[in-house]
């Protein structure tokens, strides 16, 4: 496997990734069809200023611009957003320890298995004293769960300790070293970006490669055809795929509100 083919059907049949396994989450019946290229997620702005920042770090921004000629205007100048992503990057640049995290090996792949599912994983920044993964985010501000009905910490609520627990085991079943995770994080506020170091604490990670044990062979049931998936009825791939049976009764979606 390679940088070119990392994201291939094939190895996206193959192994499950951090990214996979949190879209299964989410919504089995979309994972799946996006898997097999049936549901393509929409490119957001957000979604391309974070891979302009990683392909900075990673070296190949100048790739990635011929790559995306939407991020130019038509007077060939970078799109506002992306001149502040620029900027995102300046300041980043401007703080040792910040680099010092992202001064790793780039985009190191590593394969494995947990709980017999075969792993992907990619890692932003490998040290071989730690793992590094670059965020971009709107702010470090907590984040509304709604179905717990409750405030939480971004680092949770965008599953990031899935990611690093998926990370720090098959870093270990690579290396043997069952090392620290964390995340460099940046914000696109504006004037002035906001940046931090996160270290995810093992406990933590070892509560989510807990989570990841017990449902990932589920996912690959799924995956294999072995069992349907699940539809969650709200997302834009359930939506689209919607059929109507018979009318509702509006006052059962008044209780429930009142359960709550
Ligand atoms: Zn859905």
């Amino acid at each position: 496997m390679n940088q070119q083919n990392y994201f291939s059907y094939e190895n996206n049949m193959k192994y499950m990734g951090s990214s996979q396994f949190k879209a299964f989450q989410k919504c089995e019946a979309a994972a799946l069809a996006e898997i097999k290229g049936e549901y393509v997620r929409p490119l957001s702005d957000a979604l391309l200023i974070g891979s302009f920042v990683d392909a900075h770090f990673e070296g190949t921004l100048n790739i990635f611009k011929v790559q995306h000629p939407e991020l130019f205007t038509r007077k060939g100048e970078l799109k506002s957003q992306y001149q502040h992503a620029e900027y995102m990057i300046q300041r980043a640049e401007r703080d040792k320890m910040f680099m010092k995290y992202m001064s790793g090996e780039k985009q190191k792949i590593f394969t494995g298995e947990i709980a017999g599912v075969p792993f992907k994983i990619k890692v932003d920044s490998y040290h071989p004293t730690c793992i590094v993964d670059l965020k971009c985010m709107k702010d470090f501000a907590s984040v509304w769960n709604e179905e717990e009905r409750r405030r939480e910490h971004f680092i949770t609520y965008w599953g990031y300790d899935i990611q690093g627990a998926i990370y720090r085991e098959i870093v270990r079943q690579n290396t043997e070293n069952t090392l620290p995770f964390y995340i460099s994080a940046l914000t696109k506020e504006k004037p002035e970006p906001d940046m931090q170091l996160y270290w995810i604490p093992d406990n933590v990670l070892d509560d989510a490669l807990s989570e990841v044990k017990s449902l990932a062979p589920r996912f690959q049931k799924i995956k294999n055809g072995e069992i349907t998936p699940q539809r969650c009825e709200k997302c834009a791939w359930c939506r689209h795929t919607k059929v109507l049976n018979a009318p509702v009764n509006f006052l059962e979606e008044c209780e429930v509100y009142e359960v709550e």
